[in-house]
């Protein structure tokens, strides 16, 4: 089947835009043949190609990229590495899975944190854990609602007032905050591109080459521009480009994020915060306030603002929305700053399902998804695309049975239906979850 949209990721990702110029690898340019062939680079195919090649060293594995090594939504996200499901407060009926998903986030980010520290990987992983902030009364129900489920798990937290939410991170904004020691705050550009340039010698890596047209059979055909791949086997992890490969049609629907990241602050905006150490912030209420990032280099990076254009390009009307609020939240909680401190904002893509489960599992005999990963991509992305290589090579674990056990995408309303209400949903979300704005 030829694949008719394809991703166009553009240049102005903050975190990609700090670092020093990287030398992609070469595009493919001949005809192969290989064991095992994994579509995209982000956290899922950067695992799913690592685990691949580990399981059986003497086999041949290709990855390959439509765009450069971090140039889709692993490199443009927020940062965190997070253990905690969101809805800890929100499903407390159903323990079970909310423990499921803390065991596959957990070896995500153990497995993440070794690949970090064995191949250095220079990228500010921070093990700080996260705040959750709330402002408005109805923030502080979520929160309460997240201790009662914390609770419940046996998890440990700290809870913060609005005194020491300020000691912490420098703002007077949030009435009060939950810390969870878990989360790991990161640079997302470098660790992509650590992940991606410490892969094991038995995959060959093609940036630059997007597959045109597949075909699966006995065997899954690969034709890109410069060569045709011929696989064994295939793992798909190409995020919300599913449909476009032949998977998860009326499954899977997207949605753009938009970011804001500013300059190094000065030293006396840094006094003016309270010199605090990096940390990272969620909102209580997802739809409402941003989240946000204080880098270990001194920069604020904000999340906000929905966009539902399915393209990494931005576009000047979006990037003039989503910096003006961004510059307004900045101002709102961060009055010490002066003059207009963003330097770049961009956007990335969510996966989504509308019950929250994962795209992981079988296509057929010799294909896998590791798939929608509902905004928590670096860990469910990562165990997905793992447990996705493990899956395909018949290696069963405790952690394979635990995301299967999270069920399977329910069905979509067809377009344009789809569209018209996932988009009414966020802005009803944005409207009611305004007070945290
Ligand atoms: C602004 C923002 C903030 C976020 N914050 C967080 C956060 O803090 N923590 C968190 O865990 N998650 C966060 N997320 C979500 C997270 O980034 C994603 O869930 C995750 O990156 C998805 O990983 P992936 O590997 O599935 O997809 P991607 O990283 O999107 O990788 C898929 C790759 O497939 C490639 N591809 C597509 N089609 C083809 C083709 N035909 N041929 C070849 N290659 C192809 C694409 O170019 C892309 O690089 C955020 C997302 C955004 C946008």
């Amino acid at each position: 089947m030829k694949i008719d949209r394809l991703p166009n990721h553009d240049l102005t990702n903050g975190w990609t835009n700090i670092l020093e110029q990287r030398q992609s690898s070469p595009p493919l340019t001949t005809d192969i043949r290989v064991d095992m062939l994994v579509i995209g680079a982000g956290a899922a195919g950067l695992a799913a190609a690592r685990r691949a090649a580990e399981i059986h060293p003497n086999r041949t594995v290709a990855l390959v990229e439509a765009g450069r090594l971090g140039d889709g939504a692993s490199a443009r996200n927020s940062g965190f590495v997070i253990d905690l499901p969101h809805n800890v407060g929100a499903d407390l009926d159903d323990l079970d899975t909310l423990k499921r998903s803390l065991r596959l986030a957990r070896a995500a980010r153990k497995h993440l944190d070794e690949m970090v520290t064995i191949n250095n990987i220079e990228c500010q992983w921070s093990r700080q854990g996260q705040l959750m902030g709330a402002r408005s009364q109805s923030g502080e129900k979520v929160l309460d609602a997240f201790i009662k489920g914390l609770d419940l798990l046996g998890e440990t937290y700290s809870e913060m007032d609005g005194g020491a939410v300020h000691a912490r991170t420098g703002m007077t904004y949030y009435r009060r905050a939950i810390h969870t020691p878990g989360t790991v705050l990161m640079q997302p550009a470098a660790l992509v591109r650590g992940l991606g340039e410490s892969l094991p010698k038995n995959v060959s890596f093609y940036e630059n080459t997007p597959v045109l047209e597949i075909d699966y059979g006995s065997k899954v055909i690969a034709i890109t521009k410069g060569g045709k791949i011929t696989a064994d086997r295939c793992i798909l992890a190409v995020n919300g480009f599913a449909p476009f490969l032949g998977h998860l049609k009326r499954k899977i629907f997207t949605i753009q994020a938009f970011a804001s990241m500013t300059r190094a602050l000065t030293d006396d905006e840094q006094a003016a915060l309270g010199n605090p150490a990096d940390w990272g912030l969620v909102p209580a209420m997802a739809f409402g306030g941003p989240t946000m990032r204080y880098t270990m280099d001194k920069r604020l990076v904000m999340r906000s603002f929905w966009g539902k254009r399915q393209s990494d390009v931005v576009r000047s009307v979006e990037y003039r929305r989503s910096r003006d609020l961004q510059l307004r939240q900045i101002r709102d909680r961060f009055p010490m700053i002066q003059g207009d401190p963003i330097v770049d904002t961009w956007t990335g893509q969510l996966g989504l399902a509308s019950n929250f489960a994962p795209g992981f599992g079988k296509v057929r005999e010799n294909v896998w998804s590791a798939m929608i990963q509902n905004g928590v991509g670096m860990t469910k992305g990562t165990m997905s695309g793992m447990l996705a290589a493990d899956a395909l090579n018949g290696i069963n674990s405790q952690l394979l049975e635990d995301i299967t056990a999270m069920g399977v995408p329910g069905k979509l309303p067809p377009q344009p239906i789809l569209s018209m209400g996932i988009w009414a949903k966020v802005k009803w979300w944005e409207w009611s979850q305004r007070a945290e704005r």
